[in-house]
């Protein structure tokens, strides 16, 4: 959970309206009665779990998935109450929180099913679990290969209840040609599985560029889906539909005037070539988030107008130059990241070698994250 006050001025404004014009560009691609599991892991990409759990659950998120038990058990411990499911393995110790905060565990082997049951067996409930299935994606599950054998076996595993059957891709965003042979063959060991009497309520494979790449992973059987970055209105394929949810800010700390000669932070790699040059000071730096591979490349948004990073992102400053500073920028101003204007997550991302996950993920827990209810104009971030 992130703070949303300090003392500092620097923050993070989280739009939950652009959330919601999200998940209705989702819900647009969708069959009437599919259901969005929203992916909520990491703290929602560093938006804040709780809070965006609340909203997604307001609109009609039916279920929630989190990559940790711990992150479910705080979203359990703030009020969340709908189904959330585990998208991974936990270690065994964690079994007994299954049960106590009703969990969808995902069970990757047929052991781990068996070890399953057995503990929840012992409480007397019956664990509702989806099973993982390597279709391509080369990290956690059962092999396609295998999946119809196993699964037959795990669904004779005394009173566990497979609630759902999902798999993973890993090119959803880059190859919709191997996406589509995935799918399909996800496709067929579902009905294979019917066949044999086997019908879990809910079938998914897609992620966000699942969703908006792969035609077929929104049609039967499929009829679940589970978007995280799209959410959050990023995109590494360029799709302008998303708002992005998150602006990150700061008030200008200080301006200095500068002389010719003269250089700016460690390693002195900018040296101001004019007579003078304005350069302001903005306070954050990489504990907050910004990557030192954005010194000197990137640009900030004050007022209407983008000015270059100069000069080596430090700790907790990075500077801009101002140039003769025509606009009159002032200490106190208020800078943009990113998120808004021309600078969208993904421009941002990609000037510092980093995806969009990563960029929001890695705004620190110093930055206070301030929610913003009303809508939010996607229409000058282009
Ligand atoms: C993180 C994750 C998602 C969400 O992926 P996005 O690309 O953010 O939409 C979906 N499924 C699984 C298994 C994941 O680990």
């Amino acid at each position: 959970m992130y703070s949303s006050k300090s003392l500092r001025p620097v923050w993070a404004e989280v739009h939950l309206g652009a959330i919601r014009h999200n998940y209705k560009k989702i819900r647009a691609h969708l069959k009437e009665d599919d259901r969005i599991c929203g992916v909520v892991k990491a703290d929602a990409y560093g938006h804040g779990s709780i809070e965006v759990a609340r909203e997604l659950i307001k609109i009609g998120a039916e279920y929630l998935a989190v990559a940790t038990v711990d992150e479910a058990i705080e979203l359990r411990g703030n009020g969340i109450n709908s189904p959330i499911l585990i998208l991974g393995p936990a270690d065994p110790n964690a079994f007994g929180k299954f049960v106590e905060f009703n969990l969808f565990p995902t069970v990757t082997s047929f052991e781990y099913a068996k070890a399953l049951a057995e503990i929840f067996r012992y409480r007397g409930i019956f664990p509702r679990v989806h099973i993982l299935v390597d279709s391509g994606m080369g990290r956690l599950g059962i092999p396609i290969e295998s999946a119809l054998i196993e699964i037959e076996k795990i669904s004779k595993l005394e009173g566990l209840i497979i609630d759902g059957i999902f798999s993973h891709y890993p090119v959803s965003d880059t190859d919709i040609e191997f996406s589509t042979e995935q799918t399909n063959r996800f496709a067929n060991l579902i009905s294979d599985l019917h066949q044999t009497g086997i019908r879990p309520k809910h079938i998914h494979i897609a992620n966000s560029d699942g969703i908006f790449n792969i035609d077929s992973a929104t049609q039967t059987p499929f009829n679940m889906v589970r978007p995280g970055l799209s959410l959050y209105g990023y995109s590494v394929c360029d799709n302008q539909e998303l708002i992005n949810s998150m602006v990150l800010k700061a008030r200008v700390a200080d301006i200095r005037l500068m002389k010719k000669g003269e250089t700016v932070s460690y390693g002195r790699t900018y040296q101001i070539k004019k007579e003078k040059e304005y350069i302001a000071v903005l306070p954050l730096g990489y504990a907050d988030g910004i990557p030192t591979l954005y010194s000197n490349r990137g640009k900030v948004l004050i007022g209407d107008v983008y000015y270059p990073v100069t000069g080596r992102v430090c700790m907790d400053y990075m500077m801009v130059s101002l140039e003769e500073n025509r606009f009159g920028v002032k200490p106190g101003d208020v800078s943009t990241l990113f998120g808004e204007g021309k600078i969208r997550v993904e421009t941002f991302a990609k000037a510092c070698h980093r995806i969009p996950y990563e960029v929001t993920c890695g705004i620190s827990k110093r930055v206070p994250r301030i929610y913003i209810r009303k809508e939010k104009d996607g229409k000058n971030a282009e």
